[in-house]
């Protein structure tokens, strides 16, 4: 439960964030953003099931819903008017625009469906022929970007979850173990361990499957020599995790050994460049620089990382673009990886919270080899 200060505060910062873009009316669809500014806890089934939105001017806060979240919304969302709709969501919407006389709407673009858009756009018009509706890309998630003390700590937690269920696995790994097993044993330790879920399908990807960034686990046995990825995160009072580490089974050969020891020095060398007013594009470099300049430039293709929250895939993304600048109490993931199509691959992800001096590596397990 979120303490009504906490709400407050947040709704606050939030409604300066609608008067720098002019805004009188603000409908949150997404359900973090939905959860971080009322506390209301539901969750979508799927994006095209919603459980409700939130309707924010700068004087009033609803909570749209319906009747199977009634009871669960009144108690959770204390600071918010509860309106509860028959007929889906955009029902009650032209009547809500009329009575918040809404002339510049702004939603979610990077949400909502094109068909909730349009039934948005059409309550609005109908309510008022001059008004406009005018989509962004993560306003809430401005906020949601730095983190409050305690935010960090149920990350911290949710992390020390995932360490947990990494060190139950990792001492059992062992040549002809499925990669379908281990990912499900790391499951039911996150599960039986007091998570509310994993935060991503576990990724346990060996041999040839480890140059597959996002590979599913399948029947395939570890066989000796091999890397094997693995990937995991747990979800723990709704705050994400996410690591990785590449476990080598037995004797790894002169390549792997190689690509292994430059996958950590990227990582430290990102590590090294993170602090407060530094450029995430500068961060990503330190690391893509250096796998370039071993030979391996063209085997690194995704992002260095990204913000960890109440999503597991939040911004500050750390990439060649799109530069954010760091700020303290940013918690972002750093995980270089090289792949090499066909033969196998490193990733090794770590979760650092981001310092006015540099950061803080949240990690606790090391689980790294020392080549
Ligand atoms: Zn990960
Ligand atoms: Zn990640």
């Amino acid at each position: 439960m979120m303490t009504e200060g906490r709400i407050h505060d947040r709704l606050s910062r939030f409604r300066r964030v609608m008067a720098r873009e002019q805004l009188d009316t603000f409908l949150v669809a997404v359900p973090e953003n939905r959860f971080y500014l009322s506390g209301f806890q539901a969750e979508d089934l799927q994006l095209t099931e919603s459980s409700g939105a939130l309707l924010i001017t700068d004087s009033s806060q609803l909570l749209l819903t319906d009747f199977r979240y009634k009871e669960e919304a009144e108690e959770q969302a204390s600071q918010f008017r509860v309106h509860v709709y028959s007929e889906g969501l955009a029902q009650p919407l032209r009547d809500l625009f009329q009575t918040l006389r809404t002339e510049r709407l702004g939603v979610e673009g990077h949400f909502l469906t094109w068909k909730r858009f349009q039934e948005v756009e059409k309550a609005l018009k109908d309510a008022c022929p001059s008004a406009s509706v005018l989509a962004f890309d993560g306003l809430v998630e401005e906020l949601r970007i730095i983190k409050e003390p305690e935010e960090i700590e149920w990350i911290r937690r949710s992390l020390e979850l995932t360490e947990q269920a990494l060190l139950s696995v990792w001492e059992k790994l062992a040549i002809g173990r499925k990669e379908r097993d281990i990912a499900w044993s790391i499951e039911s330790f996150i599960r039986c361990s007091g998570g509310d879920s994993v935060s991503f399908p576990p990724i346990v990807a060996s041999g040839p499957h480890a140059s597959l960034p996002h590979a599913v686990p399948s029947d395939r046995e570890i066989q000796a020599g091999e890397p094997v990825i693995l990937d995991l995160g747990s979800r723990l009072n709704r705050y994400c995790s996410d690591m990785t580490r590449t476990w080598i089974a037995g004797t790894p050969g002169k390549q792997l050994k190689e690509i292994y020891h430059i996958v950590r020095e990227a990582q430290l060398a990102a590590q090294d460049a993170i602090r407060a007013g530094e450029d995430s594009v500068r961060v990503d470099a330190a690391a893509r620089d250096l796998i370039a300049e071993a030979g391996y430039g063209e085997y690194f293709g995704h992002g260095l990382g990204h913000g960890v929250g109440l999503a597991v895939h939040e911004k500050p993304g750390l990439r060649r673009t799109e530069g954010t600048v760091l700020q303290e109490n940013m918690v972002v993931t750093v995980e270089p990886g090289i792949y090499l199509p066909g033969a196998g691959g490193v990733r090794l992800e770590n979760m650092v919270r981001v310092t006015s001096n540099g950061c803080e590596v949240l990690n606790r397990q090391d689980l790294f080899y020392p080549y």
